[in-house]
C-alpha cells in the first residue's frame, strides 16, 4: 500500500510493505510527472523496481504534484510528521537504571490516542509508532492497532516483551500490527541486567516473534558496559532471524552517570567497525547518532541529524505533545496540524543549525547533525549549545574534550 504525500515542491512517498519512504525532490518531480504521461526513465524505473510507485497509483501521483506546486511546511521540515511516536502509557513493570522516563503510571486517555490516530490519518502521516512505559499494559492496545490499520497507516510497537503471549500476538497480528521492537542490551541476562531489567521477558519474546510471521527487531542501547557484548547480540538477532538491530544512542538518566556510559571514542570505533562489518542482517542506527552517522557516511542531507520536529512528533501519556520523547519539552493542545506548524518547541528544534554554539558550530559535520538535544540537556547544557562530548567535533576546543574523553575511557574500561 503507497501513501503518497504533497510537500513543499516534492513528494513524500510512503511504501508500508517495505516501511520505504522515498522524497521526490522538486527536479525529480518534472521526471516524475513525465512518467505520469507515459515517458518512463531510468529514475521511473528504478522507483518502480523500489516499489516506491506503481503504474496504478498515476492519478494520485498526478494530484499530489498539482497541490506540491502550493504547499508551505514549516522551514527545514515536512508539511506532516511521517511518524508520530505515541506513550501509550507511562507504567512499567520494570525499573531499569537506563531509564530517562518518569513512571508515574499514567495512561494515554482513550479520547485523546483516538483523535490524534484520526488527526494524523488527516495530516498524511505515514506510521505510528507505539511505546510506554511498557505497552503491553495499556488496555486499548489492540483497538488502537486495528483503528491505525483500518486508516491505511502503519504500526509499530517498542516493548520489554512483557506480557508478550502467543494469545496477544495472534491478535495485534490479526488487526494489521506491522512491526515489534524488542529492547535487549545484551546477549546473556548478565549484561542486560547492568542496565535493563525484564531479561527473560525479552528473550521469551523473541522466540515467540521467531515463527510468529511477523517483522520485529532488536533495540540495542550502546553502552560502556555492553558493548563488548554487541557481536554476540547480533548472532542472537540472527539466531532467531530477527530483520534488524536498532543500535540506539544512550542518553542521560536521573539514576546514572551519563559520562559512566556513554562510549568513548575508542569504543565508538569499535561501534563503528562491527557496523561496518556485519553481514546478514541489518543494522540500523539511531539519528541521536548522527555524529556516527555524518562520520561513517562523510556526508550530510536533509534527512541525516536529528529528526525531532523535522520527521517526527511525540505524544506522551499525559497527552502532551513533545518534539522527541526525550526531551522534556511538551505542550498541550488537541489539534496536531497547529502543533506542527505553530509550536515553538518544535520552532526551536528545526531553528538549532543557525544558532548552535561550538563544537558543532565549526564542524564540517554540522548541516547534518547538530548533535542530539537530549544528550545536551541532560548534562546541563543550553538547549543551542553544541555537544561537547561528541568526540568526532572538528572544532579548535574538540582536542582537549576528546582527551579528557579517552581518560574517561580507560578509566572505566573495566565496566564494559
Ligand atoms: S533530541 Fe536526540 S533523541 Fe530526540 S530526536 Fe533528536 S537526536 Fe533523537
Ligand atoms: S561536533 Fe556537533 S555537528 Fe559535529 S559531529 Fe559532533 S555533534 Fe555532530
Amino acid at each position: 500500500m503507497l501513501r503518497i504525500r504533497a510537500e513543499e515542491k516534492a513528494l513524500l512517498i510512503w511504501n508500508m510493505e517495505y516501511a520505504r519512504a522515498a522524497y521526490i525532490s522538486d527536479e525529480e518531480l518534472q521526471v516524475i510527472e513525465q512518467w505520469t504521461s507515459g515517458k518512463n526513465s531510468g529514475f521511473s524505473d528504478r522507483l518502480k523496481k523500489l516499489g516506491i510507485v506503481c503504474d496504478s497509483a498515476i492519478p494520485k501521483v498526478k494530484e499530489a504534484i498539482v497541490t506540491a506546486a502550493y504547499k508551505k511546511a514549516p522551514p527545514r521540515s515536512f508539511c506532516a510528521p511521517e511518524s508520530l511516536h505515541i506513550e501509550l502509557t507511562s507504567r512499567c513493570p520494570f525499573e531499569c537504571s537506563q531509564c530517562y522516563k518518569d513512571c508515574s503510571g499514567v495512561d494515554l486517555s482513550y479520547e485523546i490516542l483516538f483523535d490524534a490516530v484520526k488527526q494524523a490519518d488527516e495530516m498524511n502521516v505515514f506510521q505510528i509508532a507505539l511505546g510506554g512505559g511498557e505497552p503491553l499494559v495499556y488496555p486499548y492496545l489492540i483497538p488502537v492497532v486495528a483503528e491505525i490499520r483500518k486508516r491505511g497507516m502503519a504500526s509499530s510497537i517498542t516493548t520489554s516483551g512483557f506480557g508478550l503471549s502467543n494469545d496477544l500476538l495472534s491478535a495485534l497480528k490479526r488487526v494489521g500490527l506491522n512491526h515489534v521492537q524488542i529492547s535487549l542490551n545484551g546477549s546473556c541476562r548478565e549484561v542486560h541486567s547492568r542496565s535493563r531489567d525484564g531479561y527473560e521477558y525479552g528473550v521469551d519474546a523473541l522466540e515467540l516473534l521467531k515463527n510468529a510471521k511477523i517483522s520485529f527487531g532488536i533495540n540495542w542501547v550502546a553502552r560502556m558496559d555492553n558493548i563488548d557484548d554487541l557481536i554476540n547480540l547480533i548472532e542472537v538477532a540472527k539466531n532467531c532471524r530477527a530483520n534488524n538491530v536498532n543500535v540506539l544512542r544512550y542518553k542521560p538518566s536521573p539514576k546514572e552517570s551519563y559520562e559512566n556510559f556513554c562510549l568513548t571514542f575508542e569504543k565508538l570505533n569499535l561501534l563503528e567497525s562491527i557496523i561496518r562489518n556485519t553481514k546478514d542482517i541489518n543494522i540500523r542506527v539511531d539519528s541521536a547518532f548522527s555524529n556516527l552517522l555524518c562520520h561513517m557516511n562523510k556526508r550530510t542531507s536533509f534527512f541525516s541529524g536529528c529528526g525531532a520536529g523535522r520527521r517526527f512528533l511525540a505524544l506522551d501519556a499525559d497527552g502532551y505533545y513533545r518534539p522527541c520523547s526525550h526531551v522534556d519539552m511538551k505542550e498541550e493542545s488537541g489539534d496536531l496540524q497547529k502543533v506542527w506548524y505553530h509550536s515553538t518547541n518544535l520552532a526551536m528544534f528545526r531553528s538549532v543549525a543557525e544558532k548552535i554554539s561550538e563544537p558543532c558550530l565549526s564542524c564540517r559535520y554540522m548541516n547534518g547533525c547538530f548533535g542530539c538535544r537530549s544528550v545536551v540537556l541532560g548534562q546541563g547544557d543550553d538547549f543551542f549549545s553544541g555537544d561537547r562530548t561528541c568526540a568526532y567535533s572538528q572544532s579548535s576546543t574538540s582536542p582537549s574534550i576528546i582527551s579528557s574523553r579517552l581518560s574517561a575511557c580507560s578509566a572505566c574500561a573495566n565496566m564494559a
